[in-house]
């Protein structure tokens, strides 16, 4: 199996090649020559289902000998689809150890990086709206040879996110960048391109525009797709809480592959630059806003390239892609109805998602529930009355000393504090 960036597709990578440099040396994302049409048949072991599927995109790579014991390190916690009733089900995605789907693929990340030889030290990057930086540091925590460069615009994550970002130490250096998150990307992409070549250190990082990140994320849409349909019916119709579309991209993905999903939606609030797109037929980035699903600020979101060279024309496009958005009152309120419904208190991106319920017809639709609502919970419990019980493995996170840097938004300042880190001088 192939990959090639969209701005080249006549320069073709192998697997670990395309998760050794992230984004292509033109500056595109890589996307799989063909999607594997072999379908896997369910089963009830996560770790080895993901397996089964995940190696088609592995093939004559030379990591597939080692992606067994990978996949079963990576995916050691469930995936868990819950009926809620005859119209509704989630799919929680965040029973891994930072509590958020971005485990899946920090996790799957970590372990092949384990796998790969490399001949100097690698520095991680990551510019987050809030769970990734979390997932991808708790994933590299202690990994031998390997650095972590976290950074996430100041006082746009919710005080637990925060906390989660920055209680590691050690190979992991957290940076409050005073910017929002697009100001954290374009870091990001301008580090990657500026320092491809620096000889102390193989620059890479672990945002979905990472190949490694964005398949994990296929398995699981495909798992809950076999699961659904075994439980009477059809297909699956999911709504994706969405920010840089690298988790409805997967769905999409998984379904182009052949597994039996049926409506894909993508949720967004009130930075909708998909639903413009879809009403306007020209893509337009815009200046993120801060709203209180905070993981779905993304005003100018990456994947949207890996969807549309997926459905280049823009009518194939419109007849394969939905999506609409909530406000941040209509959010509030989707929590309190959920809860009421359903007894469930869920997180603000997840609301996102329910929300939407309303405006579509009406069928059995499966909600992805991206994020545990404890990460959450100053919007949340206030707006419940009630106290929502934290995962233990976030009890532990937060019971660690917060340690971070605050930095403007500029090159100058993320590579001074990068260099001295490296040296030694700054103290994380
Ligand atoms: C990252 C994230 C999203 C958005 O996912 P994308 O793949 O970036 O579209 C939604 N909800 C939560 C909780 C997240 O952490």
């Amino acid at each position: 199996m192939r990959y090639y960036s969209i701005h080249q597709p006549e320069k073709k990578v192998g697997f670990s090649q395309a998760v050794e440099d992230s984004l292509a040396p033109d500056g595109s994302l890589y996307v799989p020559e063909v999607l594997p049409k072999h379908l896997v048949s369910w089963q009830e072991n996560y770790a080895q289902f993901a397996y089964d599927l995940l190696q088609g995109f592995l093939v004559d790579d030379p990591l597939l000998h080692s992606y067994l014991p990978i996949c079963e390190q990576a995916f050691n916690f469930p995936v868990v689809l819950k009926k809620m009733s005859q119209q509704l089900s989630f799919l929680e995605l965040f029973h891994g150890p930072t509590a958020s789907f971005k485990d899946f693929g920090a996790r799957h990340l970590a372990q092949i990086s384990r796998c790969m030889s490399h001949d100097k030290e690698r520095l991680i990057m990551v510019a987050t709206s809030g769970d990734t930086g979390s997932a991808v540091a708790a994933a590299f925590h202690q990994v031998p040879h390997v650095r972590v460069v976290i950074m996430y615009p100041h006082q746009m994550v919710s005080k637990r996110q925060a906390h989660q970002l920055a209680c590691w130490g050690d190979n992991i250096l957290t940076l409050a960048v005073e910017g929002d998150f697009d100001d954290c990307q374009r870091l990001l992409k301008t580090a990657l391109n500026k320092h491809r070549h620096d000889e102390r250190f193989a620059l890479t990082t672990a945002n979905s525009i990472n190949i490694g990140r964005l398949l994990p994320q296929v398995a699981y849409f495909a798992y809950a797709s076999l699961l659904h349909t075994q439980g009477g019916h059809d297909r699956m119709h999911v709504i994706v809480p969405s920010g840089n579309v690298g988790n409805a991209t997967a769905a999409y993905w998984a379904r182009e592959m052949g597994y039996p999903l049926g409506d894909i939606v993508l949720a967004q609030n009130e930075n909708h630059t998909v639903v413009d797109y879809l009403q306007a037929g020209k893509y337009e980035k815009r200046a993120t806003r801060s709203t209180i699903a905070n993981a779905m600020d993304v005003g100018d979101p990456s994947n949207f390239a890996r969807l549309r060279h997926l459905y280049p024309d823009f009518a194939t496009f419109q007849s394969k892609v939905k999506a609409d958005w909530l406000t941040d009152v209509q959010i509030k309120a989707a929590i309190q109805d959920a809860y009421m419904q359903t007894q469930a208190p869920i997180c603000p991106h997840t609301a996102a998602a329910y929300g939407l319920l309303q405006k579509l017809d009406r069928k059995h639709w499966v909600v992805v529930a991206t994020a545990h609502p404890a990460k959450f919970e100053s919007v949340v419990e206030p707006l419940l009355d009630t106290h929502v019980p934290l995962p233990a493995m976030m009890k532990q996170q937060l019971s660690r000393p917060e340690v971070f840097l605050k930095i403007p938004a500029t090159m100058s300042a993320l590579m001074g504090v990068v260099d001295q880190w490296l040296m030694g001088v700054v103290e994380n």
